[in-house]
């Protein structure tokens, strides 16, 4: 509407390669002088840079050819690897370390990653990826014994004796294909988090509560392993993420107030665990746990209730610091989560297409990112709640805004 008052002299037309196809295509920016004003930095802004792609992606409501009446996908997420430093209780991805050996370690080498996610981004508007795994920023040093070959890309030094694992390059070859990305990290190891301070990514620690909650899911020592490498890095921005399961939830208060102050920590988003089929469960303590093995990780809905009580308060202290916001909150209730989900996910836009879920093989994962053990009637992950109180609140999609705003440091 401003364009046109304005009049084409306020205009010019700028040329944008897209990372995805190389494909250059014209926009206009205004050049008015007021606008410019207005718009200050946000000119030069990475979004405005990839705003065709943005809104292409955003637009595109096709069905895709091959996915039996699903939409096409704005996002990816990514099984970078099987590979993990960590061994949690209750890993969706039953990813783990690599001498455990009743694992499957399949997973696609760098190059072959390269040429498929090259081909994804040419199909669809691919706007935004999540990498995830197994842990995506995996670095591991591994000894070649007896010509044994070991998954994954690496090279070898010193006369085929090392074989250097690094899943990061992975990631890495995606930040230059797809404009918006997210890395979600255990942040627990001792190789350094990389150096992509000026790249297109954000980075989200995976916290299960306060250090003994934590510590029982993850192994003793890995709550503070976590919280001192971000704290090592005050150039980059964190977010924090949460799973709430049947323990963990008591801890919603401390652990946000434990956070909430942390400089380079922007805000911690709370997801309730879904029940997954081939889930494992908590070891009975085994790790210096308090969990009882016997009574499961999964927050049963009336506790889940509770905690959702408990979510609201503390949103509305923080209401920039925690997410999702309250109109979610209150979708992700046992009385109105079918609002958000339906039955058996028919709702929800991940199980409709707009994430495109890929395994460490490369391979789609349905029905979504935690694979056909999902059980959607009891799903607690934030999108579906998101994007569903998003349609019904204009205050949730401010909310939005201004997280994404806190949650990206992109140029
Ligand atoms: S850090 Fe994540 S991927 Fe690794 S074992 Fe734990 S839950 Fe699984
Ligand atoms: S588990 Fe949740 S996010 Fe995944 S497809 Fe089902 S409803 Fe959607």
């Amino acid at each position: 509407m401003q364009l046109s008052i304005l009049g084409q002299e306020n205009y010019e037309t700028d040329v944008v390669e897209s990372p995805q196809n190389g494909r250059k295509s014209k926009f206009g920016v205004m050049s008015h002088p007021i606008v410019k004003v207005m718009k200050g930095p946000l000119i030069d802004s990475h979004f405005w840079k990839t705003l065709p792609i943005t809104v292409r992606g955003m637009m595109d409501n096709g069905i895709r050819e091959d996915g039996g009446g699903k939409v096409n996908p704005l996002a990816i997420s990514v099984d970078v690897t099987k590979l993990c430093n960590l061994d949690c209780v209750g890993c969706y991805d039953h990813s783990g370390p690599a001498d455990s050996n009743w694992r499957d370690r399949s997973q696609l080498t760098l190059d072959e990653w390269r040429t498929h996610l090259k081909d994804i981004t040419q199909r669809f508007n691919i706007v935004h990826a999540t990498w995830v795994g197994g842990e995506p920023l995996f670095e591991m040093k591994h000894r070649i014994r007896d010509g044994v070959k070991l998954p994954g890309e690496g090279r070898f030094e010193k006369g085929g004796q090392i074989y250097v694992e690094e899943r990061w390059r992975v990631v890495e070859s995606g930040l230059d294909l797809i404009p918006y990305n997210m890395v979600v990290t255990n942040a627990a190891y001792k190789w350094d988090l990389p150096q992509w301070v000026d790249r297109n990514v954000s980075f989200v620690v995976s916290i299960d509560g306060t250090r003994p909650f934590h510590d029982a899911v993850r192994g003793r020592g890995n709550y503070d392993r976590s919280k001192k490498k971000i704290l090592s890095r005050p150039d980059l921005k964190f977010n924090i993420t949460t799973v709430l399961n049947k323990s963990n939830w008591q801890s919603i208060e401390e652990l946000t107030e434990e956070w909430v102050d942390v400089p380079n920590v922007y805000g911690i988003a709370f997801s309730i665990g879904t029940k997954i089929a081939d889930q494992r469960e908590f070891d009975g303590g085994k790790r210096g746990g308090e969990v009882d093995a016997n009574e499961g990780y999964h927050l049963p809905w009336d506790l889940r209730d509770r905690a959702i009580d408990r979510l609201i308060a503390i949103q509305e202290k923080y209401p920039r610091f925690v997410f999702p916001a309250r109109a979610a909150l209150e979708l992700m209730t046992s009385s109105r989560f079918r609002e958000a989900v339906g039955y058996g996910g028919d709702r929800c836009p991940l199980k409709a297409g707009r994430v495109l879920s890929l395994d460490s093989m490369g391979i789609e994962k349905e029905p979504c990112v935690l694979g056909p053990g999902a059980d959607c009637n009891t799903c607690g992950c934030i999108i579906p709640y998101t994007a569903a109180a998003r349609r019904n609140e204009v205050s949730s999609f401010r909310h939005i805004l201004d997280f994404m705003e806190q949650y990206t440091h992109y140029k």
